[in-house]
């Protein structure tokens, strides 16, 4: 199945000289310009194609002008700006289509050494993370019944809102009670699969929508993207 995707406003500022400097100053390389690049992200499970739609000059760059170069790692696509006579990285941003700011604290773990967040991870704490998925899933499986019934029944969605926090009175102790409760790791169930991805807590909110907190491992992806910016 092909699918595209339209993402709007990457903005880029636009060259002015080729100064040769890595990680020059603003206002050498760029003219203060944002020449925004609009693209279409398409494919399905075996290939993907990003095409360009359309370039377009616009008003003042609005991002940091001291933050030119993303090392930050999060997200799995990164736009590069390169300059032509020295071949080197003048700006960067990663790019995540759907704008999902966290991906990072869902994994696939196909190498459990390299981990994305197992600077984080206690070195007793066993990756993959057991954890007592099978009775949770009976339990949300339900619930999800439920939720759909409701949804084809047209609830309001205070109704839904009502019936999710009943769920999570009943879900959030299960998870509490786990063996690596507070603990970081990597336990399988996240981005809505039950099975091949896994979250970094039993509680994160890549896998519960807690209202609540964030786990160490979003908190720490947050701040790095706070950080990023505001410097
Ligand atoms: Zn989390």
């Amino acid at each position: 199945m092909r699918s595209n995707l339209r993402c709007l406003a990457v903005l880029v500022v636009v060259l002015s000289c080729s100064a040769l400097l890595w990680a020059a100053d603003f206002d050498t390389l760029f003219t203060g310009r944002t020449l925004r690049l609009d693209y279409f992200h398409s494919g399905n499970a075996d290939e993907e194609h990003i095409s360009i739609d359309e370039l377009r000059l616009e008003d003042n760059w609005p991002g940091s002008r001291t933050r030119l170069l993303d090392d930050s790692n999060l997200g799995k696509y990164l736009f590069v700006v390169v300059d032509l006579q020295t071949q080197l990285p003048i700006y960067e941003d990663f790019v995540t289509p759907g704008s999902e700011p966290w991906e990072k604290n869902i994994t696939a773990l196909s190498d459990p050494a390299r981990l994305k967040w197992r600077d984080l991870v206690d070195p007793a704490t066993p990756i993959p993370t057991p954890w007592n998925q099978n009775a949770y899933d009976k339990v949300a499986y339900a619930f999800q019944k439920k939720r759909q019934e409701l949804r084809a029944a047209r609830a309001s969605e205070e109704e839904m809102d009502r019936y999710f926090a009943e769920v999570k009175k009943i879900t959030a102790p299960m998870l509490a009670q786990e063996t690596y409760a507070e603990e970081v790791g990597a336990f399988e169930g996240a981005g809505y699969q039950a099975k091949g991805l896994y979250r970094s807590s039993t509680d994160c909110i890549m896998f519960t929508r807690n209202p609540d907190h964030f786990c160490p491992v979003c908190a720490s992806a947050i701040e790095e993207v706070i950080d990023l910016y505001a410097d």
